[in-house]
């Protein structure tokens, strides 16, 4: 047998998940539990607190949401299940989760509140009393203020990437908000890292939480060449396409994470001529037998599998695996590339990251020990060249081995007729030949710039808080316009705001990332000059992005931000050294926390 019998999980229901959000994850096609999840599960739905280790791509949305919404009371009217997120971008994706796996559940209303957005429209909308509210620190802070969220009645309380809050100077809110909550409400912490901040809340308002972390087992993968593609400016699919037109590979395992998944990209894949097979948990032991003996026999190239599914795997003619979903842990990605490389062979395994999985491409290369390569996506030069090597390549392999005599006389009796170069019929035919399936393809998609290379990944917070594991050697700051060079793929900008008036990287960072609706991970480097700063933000910045920002508030002061290139450059002395210790802003009253927040307040003088 090729598969082997995969390890007891419990599933959702039998976890205790209520039947109305059982329904709604099978129909998004999730198969099992993924390791957090099955941690977490238990103890949040008997009510304890949780303090979880765990970052973007395991799954921890679903790991919180499922046993919280398990436990609502659909009799009661006022919120009872608040999330906090650092980032709007966040708190809508994480909502839009909720509502999906509450869909079920009768009169369910999620609802996602964070800067920028309209208080009115926020107002109106806590209205329809939503069970749960999912949002950013300022603006809940505000609401709150404003005696239009009332917390009294709160059951659950999630903090989301508390490491975030912490790094864009949240912190201080999230306190005053746990602090307006009921003493006996639950709370569930999930952070990636653990700061000592962060750990301080957790002592402070977690009662003898569980902890639950992801296992990262070291171990070796030596004869598989492994590289990552960064998910920029292409959709995955066209990237993949991409990476099938020009690798050489024999045989080819794609992982998704759900059942849907492997069927529609299975489909797709064979719209495009690739033959391709989805092997998932739906399908029946016979069935998914038969998919590998196809596989075996060349009869299909590309399976399309959920991680359950490939369990224990063991085909010699794969030569590729293909991550296009993240794993939800490090040891499932040492699993899924053990798939390739067999028998001593060489494999290849690629990585799709989206930019709030990165951290995740950390942890891999930290237990594997090993370095993943970024790869460039070939170009649409690339994928002629390949074409073009393979249509000689069939002609010789057809003059080779094929009887061409009809043929011969065919074209000889038309270049007589017609007293035509021999050549310029050739390319007539090879022209027809082509037709379908250019020779030289004209892209559809509009090719970005791929922003970072690998080694900026690493580098680019320069002028940021350091993190916590990198070393603390300080390059010397930018002094002027001219020094502070932006990395590829991004553009400087000028903000009117800095050390005069006490703002820190972190407090730009967050106002940008939720004004602009930006994962913070996408803000590249800061320098705080005397009166003003530079920010490196992503090139192509659209235009009602740029007046908003504009107006934006930090510590009092209009961002008033613009494109410095036109401005002259003069020497300044950098206010703030380039590498700061990273730690708790001056403890400010949550009132001017808020403030700091608001953009509707009028200027000062
Ligand atoms: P998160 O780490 O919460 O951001 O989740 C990452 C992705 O995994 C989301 O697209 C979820 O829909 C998906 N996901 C979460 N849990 C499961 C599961 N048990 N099975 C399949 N997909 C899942």
């Amino acid at each position: 047998m090729s598969t082997e019998q995969p390890d007891l999980i419990p599933s959702f229901s039998e976890l205790g998940i209520a039947p109305a959000i059982v329904k709604a994850i099978q129909e998004a096609g999730y198969e099992t539990p993924s390791p957090i999840q099955a941690q977490s599960i238990t103890p949040l739905l008997e009510g304890r607190d949780l303090l979880g280790q765990a970052q973007t791509g395991t799954g921890k949305t679903a790991a919180f949401s499922l046993p919280l919404l398990s436990r609502l009371n659909d009799r009661q009217k006022t919120p009872q299940m608040l999330v906090l997120t650092p980032t709007r971008e966040l708190a809508i994706q994480v909502a839009e989760a909720i509502q999906g796996y509450g869909r079920h559940i009768k009169n369910f209303h999620v609802l996602p509140i964070y800067g920028g957005q309209s208080m009115g429209i926020q107002l109106r909308q806590l209205q329809r009393n939503p069970q749960v509210i999912v949002g950013t620190p300022g603006r809940i802070l505000d609401h709150i203020r404003r005696g239009k969220l009332a917390l009294e009645n709160l059951q659950s309380l999630v903090l989301d990437e508390a490491d975030e809050m912490l790094r864009m100077g949240f912190i201080d809110d999230v306190e005053t908000i746990l602090q307006e909550t009921p003493k006996d409400r639950q709370v569930a912490l999930f952070s990636a890292t653990m700061p000592k901040p962060i750990h301080r809340v957790a002592q402070r308002y977690l009662n003898n939480p569980v902890e639950v972390h992801i296992k990262s087992k070291t171990s070796t993968v030596d004869t598989i060449n492994q590289r990552y593609w960064q998910v920029t400016g292409l959709h995955k699919l066209d990237a993949l396409t991409r990476i099938l037109e020009v690798e050489e590979f024999d045989g080819m395992i794609i992982f998704v994470r759900t059942k849907n998944s492997t069927v529609d990209l299975a489909e797709k894949l064979e719209a495009r001529g690739y033959a391709s097979s989805p092997l998932n948990g739906d399908m029946n032991q016979a069935l998914r037998e038969k998919t590998i003996e196809k596989m075996k026999a060349g009869k299909i190239d590309i399976l399309v599998a959920t991680d359950v599914a490939a369990r224990g795997l063991d085909i010699q003619r794969m030569s590729h695996v293909v991550n296009y979903d993240i794993p939800y842990d490090t040891e499932s990605y040492v699993h899924r590339i053990g798939r390739t490389g067999r028998a001593g062979r060489k494999g290849e395994a690629i990585l799709f990251v989206a930019p709030r999985e990165r951290r995740m491409l950390g942890a891999i290369e930290k237990a594997t020990k090993q370095t993943i390569t970024r790869m460039q996506l070939p170009s649409s030069e690339d994928i002629a060249d390949r074409r073009v090597m393979s249509f000689k390549q069939q002609m010789t392999e057809t003059i080779e081995s094929q009887d061409l005599a009809f043929f011969e006389k065919l074209i000889t009796s038309y270049q007589e007729e017609h007293n035509a170069d021999p050549v310029e019929v050739a390319a007539a035919l090879a022209f027809l030949v082509q037709k379908h399936r250019p020779l030289k393809p004209v892209s559809h998609v509009s090719e970005r710039k791929q922003p970072r290379e690998r080694a900026d990944r690493d580098s680019r917070q320069t002028n940021r808080e350091p993190r916590s594991e990198r070393p603390e050697r300080a390059p010397r700051a930018p002094r002027t316009r001219a020094e502070h060079k932006p990395e590829e793929g991004m553009k400087t900008y000028r903000v009117e705001v800095g050390a005069e008036h006490n703002v820190e990287p972190k407090h730009l960072v967050g106002a940008i990332a939720n004004e602009a609706g930006l994962e913070s991970q996408l803000i590249g480097r800061i320098s705080i000059m005397d009166d003003h700063s530079f920010v490196d933000l992503p090139d192509g910045m659209p235009k009602d992005i740029f007046q908003h920002l504009r107006k934006v508030w930090v510590n009092q002061r209009q961002l008033q931000i613009s494109m410095p290139d036109s401005t002259p450059d003069v020497m300044e002395k950098p206010a703030i050294p380039a590498r700061q210790k990273p730690g708790r802003t001056k403890k400010r009253p949550a009132i001017a926390a808020k403030k700091r927040q608001s953009k509707s307040r009028p200027k000062p003088s």
